[in-house]
């Protein structure tokens, strides 16, 4: 548990461009594990090793339901 590292990794999907966000943990055991988008199902990112990616999230550059600002972000 102390040991776990938590980062966000940027995916982009090759089939139809949507990006997702996914949270990367690293585990002392190797694991297994794929994500198909949820736009064209397409797999965006398939991983095997001493990690795991969960938390996935589609991002919209210029979402306006968020609100939020993109603009310091680097794509
Ligand atoms: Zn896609």
């Amino acid at each position: 548990m102390a040991n776990s590292i938590w980062t966000i990794e940027e995916f982009t999907c090759a089939g139809c461009g949507m990006n997702y966000t996914a949270t990367r943990e690293e585990h002392s055991e190797a694991h297994t594990g794929s994500f198909k988008c949820s736009i064209c199902s397409g797999v965006v990112h398939a991983w095997s090793g001493k990690h795991h990616f969960f938390g996935w999230q589609a991002v919209k550059t210029r979402p306006p339901v968020f609100g939020r600002r993109w603009a310091d972000v680097e794509w």
